[in-house]
């Protein structure tokens, strides 16, 4: 079991999250509770800052918000100097509202709406990423009724195999996600763009996949993204400004997990960049990456009230927790691995193996599997670990259950950022007919 950041066990026993009790958490919020170590994440946003950096190199650092995202995090991204990336009309929306910097934001999405288009456009949003050819007409046409203008980048998918579950590989040649760089009328549709009064077309993304642990993933993407370039400039004339290299960076849920050395590989990967770049006599375009889960992902832990326990028939020992499946879908779709401890019982000795379920109507509903607790009791407060990236944003109110507060915590201090939904804001949009 691993800790991060400004988690400890405190003198009572207890679990200790960003100078706060976590069994205090509970008791002041309620359960289940988002927990976020705000400190962690300011010290990941450092890491990358400053890891993907070198002289003479332009390099930005864009948080990818689906991870996680609500106001406060827009405040602290902002801070910390980053970027932020959005997918959708709901998360724009959200950014615009903290006040993110609008020409600090870029929008991705391989079907963008007609709607959200003319959002980030009204915005003026920094980069628009464009997924398609028939994406771009769209675009083109919205900027002439609008009577504006947008920077873009194109995606498009080099076709790595990073090794990672398969719905979160972005990148193979049959993905949903930008245009192959194996398409041959690539000239084509970079003509297309340069034909276009309104969209500018400011170099390339392409993101390769998610918890990606081999860093030779990223290195055969700048490669293979390099070549891209310097063949569209050979073949069809065309100068990258931007080159958006994308997010995936693996973290530690478990104990199968060996992350990458972030520091290291960031650095390498501009070495790489240098180099390549020297090698091929290519000018260095503007280099971003866009961490999600790296951010947030070690700095979120979610706390529960364990209702009780039960042995099976067949001899499985559940621990049921008020939460579950609508909090933390991760585990039923895809089989993702946590680390959990009992909060109030830190000092203990585990001595029993345990399958954690939460409450929902589906026997998929498991949190953690075979994992080695305390003994443990109705009322003991469970602590699922590294629960930041992906929950909060993929909660749903499944069986009507309403989705948990979230609150920011330190040095001792914790701030509610995210109220706990109640059962009007359930009924809310409800009819009754
Ligand atoms: C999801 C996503 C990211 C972030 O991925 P992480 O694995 O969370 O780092 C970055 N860029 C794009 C385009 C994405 O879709």
């Amino acid at each position: 079991m691993r800790f991060f950041g400004t988690m400890k066990m405190n003198n009572n026993g207890n679990l200790q999250i960003g100078g706060c009790d976590s069994v205090k958490l509970t008791k002041e919020f309620g359960t289940p509770l988002y927990v976020v170590d705000e400190d962690l994440i300011r010290g990941n946003c450092r890491t990358f800052k400053n890891n993907f950096a070198m002289e003479g190199i332009d390099t930005e650092v864009i948080y990818a918000s689906k991870a996680f995202l609500n106001l406060a995090i827009c405040k602290l991204i902002s801070e910390e100097g980053l970027s932020l990336d959005v997918v959708s009309g709901g998360e724009l929306y959200t950014a615009l509202r903290a006040e993110f910097p609008a020409q600090k934001i870029y929008m991705h999405g391989n079907n963008k709406t007609r709607d959200e288009l003319i959002m980030a456009i009204e915005a003026g949003i920094g980069r628009i990423v464009v997924d398609n050819r028939q994406e771009l007409e769209l675009l083109e046409y919205l900027c002439e009724e609008l009577d504006k203008k947008i920077d873009v980048l194109l995606r498009v998918n080099p076709g790595i195999d990073a090794h990672t579950h398969e719905y979160i590989q972005t990148s193979k040649n049959d993905s949903k996600f930008g245009e192959s760089i194996f398409c041959e009328d690539i000239c084509s549709l970079l003509s297309k763009f340069k034909n276009s009064r309104r969209v500018t077309l400011k170099g390339f993304h392409c993101h390769i996949g998610s918890q990606i642990f081999e860093e030779q993933s990223f290195y055969q993407g700048i490669s293979v993204m390099l070549q891209f370039l310097d063949r569209v400039r050979v073949e069809c004339g065309f100068i990258t400004e931007e080159l958006n290299l994308g997010g995936g960076f693996g973290v530690y849920y478990s104990k199968e997990d060996t992350p990458i050395n972030l520091e290291k590989c960031l650095k390498d990967m501009i070495l790489l960049i240098k180099e390549k770049t020297m090698h091929i006599g290519l000018n260095v375009p503007k280099i971003m990456i866009e961490p999600g889960r790296a951010i947030i992902a070690n700095a979120g832990t979610t706390l529960y009230e364990v209702g009780g326990t039960k042995l099976t028939y067949g001899g499985k020992h559940f621990i049921f927790v008020d939460g579950g499946m609508t909090d933390n879908p991760r585990t039923a779709l895809y089989g993702a691995k946590y680390e959990a401890v009992i909060a109030n019982k830190m000092n203990l000795e585990n001595i029993e193996t345990y399958t954690i379920a939460g409450k929902c109507c589906e026997s998929g509903d498991v949190l953690v599997k075979d994992i080695e607790l305390p003994e443990v009791e109705r009322k003991d407060i469970l602590a699922v670990l590294s629960t930041g990236a992906y929950n909060y944003s993929m909660a749903s109110n499944y069986n009507r259950i309403p989705r948990p507060a979230v609150v920011f915590v330190k040095d001792g201090n914790a701030k509610l950022t995210v109220k706990r939904e109640t059962y009007e804001d359930i009924l809310r949009n409800d009819l009754l007919i």
